[in-house]
This record gives C-alpha cells, sequence and structure tokens, in this order.
C-alpha cells in the first residue's frame, strides 16, 4: 500500500522525540496513554515545562515597569517571546503581536476595538457555515450592537467551503471577512488565498482563525497577506492562557482599545487618558508572562523540528488513519476534503459518540465527543454530535493501529 511504503520513508524516530512528553509515559486504566485530543489540546513537553519553571524560580517579576534586575529579565524574556512569535508567523513587526489568553480573546478584540469602531448599520460581515463558536458568537454581538448582518459562506458534502457562493457573497456592503484556515470539525484547509485575494480586490480586510492551523502548518502572515489572525498557544505545545493576535500595523493603529487599564496608558488625567504605543495599548492589566515565555519554548521546539517535517508526518499519518477508518463497516466521516489536516470526525452505526469516547477511554484513548463548538455544523449535517480524533507529530502509526482495533471491539461490542 502506497501509505506503508511512506511509512518507511518517514522514520518515526527522526528528530521526533517522544520522550520529551511526560505526559505520553503516563498509563490510563492500565493501558498507555494514546492521545488523540490534539484539536481541544496538545501536550506539553519538558522544554516548556522547564522554561516555566525557570521563570518562575529565578526570573519572576511584573514586566515593563521595575527599575530593578529581575523586573528587566522578565520584560526581556516577555518581549523576546512577542520578538519569536513575529519571526515565526513572519510578521513584519513585533508591534502587530498582541498577547491574548487566547484564539477566542483575540477574535473577541477584533470584533470589540475594530468592529465597535468601524461596523456600521447595514454592514455586512461574511464567515462561514464551519467556523467554531469563537469565530461566531463575538460576531453575533457586534451584528446585533451595530444593526450588522452577517453572512455564511456554505460548506459542501465534502466539507469544503463553496468558494463560488462565497464571490456571490461579497457587496459594497460587505465589512469584513473572518473565517476559520482549518475546520476543528472536518480537518479542512479552507481556500483561504483565493478567499484573501478577492476581499482586497473589494477593500475588504480577512480574519484567520488560525486556532488549528498555525500549530501544524507553516504559516507566513506577511504572504498569506491576511489582515488579522488568531491562534492559541496551548494547542502548539505551549501553556494554556496564551494567545495571539496578530494584526497589520495600519489596523493597529486606528482601532481604539479593548481593555482599560495599566500598561495601555500614555498619560492619565481624572477625566482622560491617552494610549501606549502598540501593541501595549492593547495589553491592559498584567500580562500571562511565564505563558508567553513557555509559548517562546514551544515555538522553538518547533523550529527545531521544522514546520515542514511535521506537516509531512502529519498528513501521513492522517491519510494512514483515515484509509484504515474507511475501511471499518458502518463508520461515517465528515469532512473529505483534498487539502486537509490531522482531524477527523467520524460516527460509528448505532454507537452513540459519547459512548464510544468512553469505550476508547476504558483502553487509554482519548478522543473528544459532542459538537466541538461547531454546532451550526451539526445542525446542518443533521446529527447530535461526532466522535474526533486529532493527531499531532508524536503521535505514532502503531497508535492508529491500536485505535482501529479497538473501534473494531467497539462496533461488535455495541452493535445489537
Ligand atoms: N477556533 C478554532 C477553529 C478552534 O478549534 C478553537 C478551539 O478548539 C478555537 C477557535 C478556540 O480556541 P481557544 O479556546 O484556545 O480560545
Amino acid at each position: 500500500m502506497e501509505v506503508l511504503e511512506k511509512k518507511r520513508q518517514i522514520n518515526y524516530g527522526e528528530g521526533i522525540n517522544r520522550d520529551d512528553f511526560p505526559i505520553l509515559l503516563e498509563t490510563i486504566r492500565n493501558h498507555p496513554v494514546v492521545y488523540f485530543d490534539n484539536a481541544a489540546t496538545t501536550q506539553k513537553p519538558k522544554q516548556v515545562i522547564d522554561a516555566l519553571v525557570k521563570y518562575y524560580e529565578h526570573d519572576n517579576a511584573n514586566v515593563h515597569r521595575a527599575i530593578h534586575q529581575l523586573g528587566e529579565r522578565a520584560t526581556a524574556g516577555f518581549e523576546k517571546a512577542r520578538n519569536k512569535v513575529a519571526e515565526f508567523i513572519n510578521a513584519h513587526s513585533d508591534k502587530e503581536i498582541i498577547f491574548t489568553r487566547g484564539t477566542t480573546e483575540a477574535i473577541n478584540l477584533v470584533a470589540t476595538s475594530w468592529g465597535r469602531k468601524f461596523v456600521e448599520s447595514g454592514d455586512e460581515i461574511i464567515l462561514s457555515e464551519m467556523e467554531h463558536h469563537s469565530n461566531l458568537i463575538p460576531w453575533q454581538l457586534l451584528a446585533k450592537e451595530r444593526g450588522a448582518h452577517l453572512r455564511f459562506i456554505p460548506f459542501k458534502e465534502d466539507g469544503t467551503i463553496d468558494y463560488n457562493e462565497f464571490i456571490k457573497l461579497m457587496n459594497k456592503n460587505t465589512k469584513l471577512i473572518a473565517i476559520t484556515h482549518m475546520s476543528n470539525v472536518f480537518g479542512t484547509i479552507n481556500p483561504f488565498k483565493k478567499i484573501i485575494r478577492t476581499a482586497h480586490d473589494w477593500g475588504v480586510p480577512v480574519l484567520l482563525d488560525a486556532a488549528q492551523s498555525v500549530p501544524h502548518l507553516p504559516v507566513d502572515v506577511q504572504q498569506l497577506d491576511c489582515d488579522f489572525l488568531a491562534f492559541s498557544g496551548h494547542k502548539m505545545l505551549g501553556p494554556t492562557g496564551i494567545g495571539v493576535l496578530y494584526a497589520k500595523t495600519q489596523l493597529l493603529e486606528n482601532m481604539d482599545p479593548y481593555q482599560g487599564g495599566g500598561e495601555m496608558i500614555n498619560t492619565v488625567w481624572l477625566e482622560k487618558a491617552t494610549w501606549n504605543e502598540i501593541p501595549h495599548k492593547f495589553e491592559a492589566g498584567t500580562p500571562n508572562i511565564a505563558g508567553a515565555i513557555g509559548l517562546a519554548e514551544a515555538i522553538d521546539y518547533l523550529q527545531d523540528l521544522t514546520m515542514e517535517t511535521l506537516t509531512l508526518y502529519e498528513q501521513d499519518i492522517t491519510t494512514y488513519a483515515l484509509e484504515k477508518m474507511m475501511a471499518l463497516d458502518g463508520i461515517t466521516i465528515y469532512g473529505q476534503a483534498p487539502e486537509r489536516g490531522g482531524v477527523v470526525s467520524f460516527n460509528l452505526e448505532n454507537v452513540h459518540p459519547h459512548d464510544l469516547a468512553h469505550f476508547l477511554d476504558q483502553h487509554g484513548i482519548a478522543v473528544r465527543a459532542g459538537h466541538h463548538c461547531a454546532q451550526p455544523i451539526m445542525r446542518k449535517l443533521e446529527i447530535a454530535s461526532t466522535t474526533r480524533a486529532s493527531f499531532y507529530f508524536y503521535n505514532t502509526y502503531e497508535e492508529i493501529d491500536y485505535f482501529i482495533d479497538k473501534l473494531q471491539e467497539a462496533a461488535k461490542f455495541f452493535a445489537f
């Protein structure tokens, strides 16, 4: 089989060191853990865990304000992290990197700071039908407040968005396009290049929800020419509570602050204030310093491996999993996009996703069951939920084989 041939070529051991991940050595119910819930969050290598401990043991202080050694070290670490992120996604400048709590907060920041200033009654925002709630609800809130309208690019049966329908949605009222770069349900990598080009022809900015793409694909914001890009550290080996909003300088300069407080100001009077420079204008209060430092370490880890190796390996392991899964009786796989990442949503006939997830958990396999924060997708597919297996570079072909065995056992177990 072609995939098995490739498997031999891409040696699992090459550059990928599973022993770096202490949690992958855990046993769950007396079985070695098989962690296939990477779209929800990834595991952390000890390099990232050590960086957090090192920071708290040696450098901890508040950033930007302190005139002492520890404060200088903390500030240097935090700003170095910003520079690392900028370099990783090839931002034009560090100023274009705003630290947030995650993708969700990054999108809310745009909806609040950019949306409240520029979106008016009658304006239209184009989303797709396959958005995570994080890239839907902030726009619903904004649309309601401003009297704007949301328009949706439909997805087709194979889980790809319909580019021709997108073209029809564009008009003089379109103010923003906000779409997922890679779907957390179908794994689809959307035709963002064409979308961005078309949007810019109309003078409309584009936000990419990159929660599932930045951890898995090389992403170059200058090449993409996207206007906003949001992602989360915890989905790419980093700590929870840290994420990134990338935005072009000009947009950030023109946006109002997101939250008020310390750090985001320049001069304050009792009745008024002036704002700090970007990116600090958008970072009110004490930031997640350790989180940013941990994220920088995660990026170092990914860069050592190289995103190209990671992508290739993940594509291969996903193809391997898909071939084996498609051969199972009674399985429905949602999403068959030609360009896709390592997220596979499926259902087994007559088995409720929660029962299946519970069954797999009994064998040490962690998958997700539910609507995956994408209820409109489930509604369109006329299902309540799916089971989702999502892979990262530390997963192995052997784990996939074990997972397939257990799926077969589950099908028999629940048969009636
Ligand atoms: N967007 C997509 C496509 C996601 O998959 C997720 C998380 O699963 C999010 C947004 C939200 O990310 P976070 O919860 O880290 O803010």
